[in-house]
């Protein structure tokens, strides 16, 4: 299976994932952002943050782990086929939905002319009373939401990126992974392994190695899978803005 249309409309154009952390699409998104580019579309990837917090090793230099996970974002990329991975580089936990931040993801919004978004749920903020979202993700979510709309469709909002040759950009969908109100499950079967490999890339993020998380999101790619009868999937909030 290749379409996951959105509504009666089968989407072809370009996508932009925007993410609070390095390794966010992956673990969120992996298998449906590898099975968008094996179908052809064009898949970019914007992080916001550059990940200097993902240590608990209090003499780690966050220099040098922002400097170690770009590398990391850019070999899981090539692993998931992606057109580009590029980092705002903002300290990772203090991410704000503010006006520069809004600017800048706009602006690749524009510049990649994303048909469709995919981020987080920014409203996902207690999972079953075992943990709480990540403000990052949160903000990203909320980030990625008011940069649609109102933002990479109207000729008022950073009109400057006009006079630099940028066309406005209305965003047709927007998908939003890590919810509690989910409404699409995506058949991801076949690129299981491609989202653990794409993950194994972000050696970082795994001291005791991609075990863990490949038992854990195949275990819930399975559990996802059986709602709809296939292997392995994954969920979405889906809005259709078209
Ligand atoms: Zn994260």
């Amino acid at each position: 299976m290749s379409e996951d249309p959105v509504g009666s409309t089968l989407r072809t154009g370009p996508v932009l994932g925007i993410y609070a952390h390095p390794d966010d699409a992956e673990i969120s998104a992996g298998g449906t952002m590898a099975k968008w580019v094996a179908a052809g579309r064009e898949v970019h990837l914007l992080v916001l943050t550059n990940g200097d917090r993902g240590s608990s090793d209090p003499s780690q230099d966050r220099a040098e782990l922002a400097a170690t996970r770009l590398t990391e974002t850019e070999a899981a990329a090539a692993f998931l086929g992606l057109a580009s991975a590029r980092s705002l580089g903002i300290a990772d936990g203090e991410l704000a939905n503010t006006h520069d931040v809004r600017e800048a993801v706009i602006r690749r919004i524009r510049e990649v002319r994303a048909e469709t978004v995919i981020s987080v749920d920014p409203t996902a903020w207690f999972f079953e009373n075992r943990y709480y979202n990540h403000s990052d993700h949160r903000m990203a979510g909320w980030v990625a939401l008011d940069s649609v709309f109102p933002g990479s469709g109207n000729p008022h909002f950073f009109s400057e990126h006009l006079g630099e040759g940028l066309g406005v950009q209305e965003v047709a969908d927007v998908w939003l992974g890590w919810s509690n109100e989910p409404n699409r499950t995506i058949d991801i079967s076949g690129h299981m392994q491609t989202k653990i490999d794409a993950l194994a890339a972000h050696a970082s993020q795994l001291a005791e190695g991609i075990r863990f998380f490949e038992e854990f999101l195949t275990k819930d790619a399975a559990e996802a899978g059986a709602k709809i009868g296939v292997e392995h999937a994954e969920e979405f909030r889906v809005l259709d803005l078209s």
